[in-house]
């Protein structure tokens, strides 16, 4: 088949509902998506109907609402398209209620004291706008799978998606007010873009099986470094390998099947870690499609005795995986925000919402930080490894130079680009191509989108553009009551760009993120640096951003303590699970494994006694290991009070703390001896596989 034949073969998309609905449908139906209305009942019927034909036709046998819990990962729960006839046979039906609203009940999610056990009930709700797919696996079974939002009885929402459909309204709203003050009159909507690149390891299966940490934390708990790590630059862009290439083939082949626009792949920085980049999309369908993609990687690992390692973090001492949000906003005639222009209004325009971002991000720093704190993004952000826990944001030297002049009221004269007046100011034709590129920055400005780089690879996307949009959307707010109220508009947008710069210039750092002298530069600038989740956390609860998403009707009070909650007791399980998982290995793994090389050891210098040779070396290496041994013994029963006492603690936030405090830190000074352990005893009395064998036997 030919890839525009595969392409999307698997998705009831426009092409498909153009051949299948009859006209008026198809018509109602393509308003009801670009204008965010209400479906109409009798629309969905017919919409169903065609869908399950499609479906059938396609080899389905069952549907399901899919949606996205506050787990962080998605949820599904097949319904067959069979239901029972009078005459005690069935009947193949799909109607539009079945389409539009499903109760999966879904009671085991967490919600975050929404829902009290006497009202469980969830509801899902079809989101018409991110197209219907077919999921097929590899023994043939095919899925009609419908993306929904997902909420309680009350209508508060217990999903990443809900407070992401909001969100892109209130940024379209807000947006447009700033547009029409400045007299565009064509644009009606403003979607915000986004295209994640998407950061992954791979492993080997067997391997994989052999390391209870891997399996159940997701990352390697324990483990020496090999002699070899990514101090070679031999992997980054270098040649990919067969059964990676073939492993990037049939994942591209399944993605595109689902619609799924997989456009870049290359090898990483790290040993067998490896990146995809999609073509950048609507934010709710781009989520989406992030979501399958992870799933879909995993998914296809396994068909070629890989797995595929999603975790932040999954190897101590090399690079750790990302995810680079890329976002942007753009009208629904075609016009890039963040885009500058040719003519002086378009410049007017693109430094204002330039202005607004940064303003919004520096107000919000907090809040972008937040959205990206769990467990496993401890280990790369304000860890060894950057991005740091800053935000901050990249602009390139000849905007900030711009922006810089402006403020000061000075002529931009800047490198010889052209002139234009605008009003009582003037400005230059922006420089179009930034090819300064600054790969440090956590916040990166590149020609006409911004990269937000602090996402965690394992994590939704939905978050972090759920705060983007919103904030987005206030500094929006703000700029357009002003440009409203204002006689002169050129004279004001002068001035507000003027007075951003001002007044949030701290934000933007064109340096390197990574260095030393970076964040206590940033500490006199006064940016916070937060360089762990459960602090990070805490934004979600202060009066600010309590009032922020309120006032633009992203989430209600009662929903940001409820996630609040949720991703505290989230961060607590997820360390206790791998404190649990330590102890584990060192009890049956590790100590049994060293005894045996010590009692060798033992047994070996008796030997040599025997003959009356003198056996130093064994002496040296069993005296090492006695004392590592004891060392780790120790540690361990450190490790298993910390954990005992945190589980007897009831309070989430304070059982979250103490796994900060207590737990982590005990976690690492048992891997101290633990990995110095693994440096001595011989590589096949070692019960589990090494760095080496994990990181370069692909
Ligand atoms: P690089 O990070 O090297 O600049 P690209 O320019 O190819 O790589 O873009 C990276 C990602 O950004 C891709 O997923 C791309 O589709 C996405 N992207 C490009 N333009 C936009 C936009 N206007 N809005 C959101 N994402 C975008
Ligand atoms: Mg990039």
């Amino acid at each position: 088949m030919e890839l525009t034949e595969i392409f999307g073969s698997n998705v009831f998309n426009d092409k498909v509902m153009k051949e299948r609905l009859p006209k008026q449908i198809y018509k109602a139906l393509r308003e009801t998506i670009a204008n965010d209305l209400p479906l109409r009942p009798d629309v969905a019927d017919v919409v169903a109907n065609a869908m399950k034909d499609w479906a059938l036709e396609k080899g389905a046998t069952h549907y399901t609402h899919w949606f996205q819990p506050l787990t962080g990962i998605t949820a599904e729960k097949h319904d067959s398209f069979i239901s029972s006839a009078p005459d005690g046979g069935i009947i193949v039906e799909f109607s539009g209620k079945q389409l539009i609203q499903g109760e999966p009940d879904a009671s085991s999610f967490p919600s975050g004291g929404l829902r009290s056990t006497f009202e469980a009930r969830g509801y899902t709700a079809w989101d018409c706008t991110s197209p219907a797919i077919l999921k097929t696996d590899e023994s043939g079974n095919v899925t009609l799978t419908i993306p929904t939002a997902f909420y309680s009885y009350n209508g508060e929402a217990l999903d990443k998606k809900t407070p992401l459909l909001r969100s892109m309204k209130a940024v379209s709203k807000q947006a447009l007010r700033v547009l029409r003050a400045l007299g565009n009159t064509t644009s009606t909507k403003v979607t915000a873009t986004v295209g994640p690149e998407q950061e992954y390891f791979l492993v080997d299966k067997a391997f994989y099986e052999d390391r209870i940490d891997l399996m159940l934390a997701g990352r390697t708990i324990f483990g020496a470094p090999a002699p070899k790590g990514q101090e070679l630059e031999d992997q980054y862009f270098g040649a990919i390998k067969d059964r990676v290439s073939d492993y990037m083939n049939d994942l591209n082949m399944e993605l595109w099947k689902m619609g799924i626009t997989s456009k870049t792949q290359h090898n990483e920085v790290a040993p067998a870690q490896y990146e995809m980049a999609p073509i950048f999309a609507t934010t709710n369908i781009a989520t989406d499609h992030n979501q399958l993609v992870m799933e879909t990687m995993q998914k296809v690992a396994l068909r070629h005795g890989l797995v595929c390692l999603l975790h932040e973090k999954p190897y101590a001492g090399i690079n750790g995986s990302g995810k680079h949000n890329n976002w942007s906003l753009s009208t629904n005639d075609g016009l890039n925000l963040l885009e500058p222009g040719h003519t002086p209004s378009d410049n007017v325009q693109f430094l204002l919402v330039v202005s607004a971002l940064i303003k919004a991000v520096d107000t919000h720093a907090d809040i972008l930080r937040a959205t990206c704190a769990h467990a496993g993004n401890d280990h790369r952000l304000g860890a060894n490894e950057a991005p740091p826990a800053i935000i901050s944001i990249f602009m390139g030297d000849e905007l900030t130079d711009i922006l810089e002049k402006i403020s000061k009221g000075q002529k931009v004269s800047a490198k010889g680009v052209q002139f234009v007046n605008v009003g009582v100011d003037t400005l230059p034709e922006i420089p179009k191509d930034n090819t300064d590129r600054n790969r440090t920055s956590p916040f990166a400005f590149t020609g006409n989108k911004f990269e937000f780089r602090m996402v965690g690879s394992s994590q939704s996307i939905a978050g972090p553009n759920v705060a983007l949009n919103t904030i987005a959307a206030e500094a929006f707010d703000e700029i357009a009551t002003r440009l409203e109220k204002a006689k002169d508009k050129n004279a004001e947008a002068a001035a507000i760009i003027r007075e951003t710069y001002k007044k949030h210039s701290r934000v933007i750092f064109n340096g390197n993120n990574y260095s030393e002298a970076w964040p206590k530069e940033a500490a006199k600038r006064g940016l916070p640096n937060v360089t762990n989740a459960v602090d990070a956390l805490k934004a979600f609860v202060t009066d600010k951003s309590l009032k922020l998403f309120e006032k633009y009707e992203v989430l209600s009070h009662k929903e940001m303590h409820s996630r609040y909650e949720i991703y505290v007791e989230h961060y607590a399980k997820q360390i206790n699970i791998e404190a649990l998982t330590a102890i584990d290995m060192v009890k049956k793994q590790f100590i049994p494994a060293v005894t045996e090389y010590a009692t060798f050891l033992a047994e070996s210098i008796d030997s040599f006694k025997g003959i009356k040779m003198p056996a130093p070396v064994q002496e040296d290496l069993l005296k090492k290991l006695v004392a590592l041994m004891a060392s780790a013994y120790k540690n361990l029963g450190k490790l298993e009070a910390a954990t005992a006492k945190t589980q007897a603690t009831a309070d989430t936030v304070k059982k979250a703390e103490m796994c900060r405090d207590q737990i982590v830190t005990a976690m690492k000074a048992l891997r101290t001896d633990v990995d110095a352990l693994e440096m001595i005893v011989p590589r096949d009395m070692w019960p589990v596989p090494t760095y080496a064998d994990l990181l370069f036997k692909l």
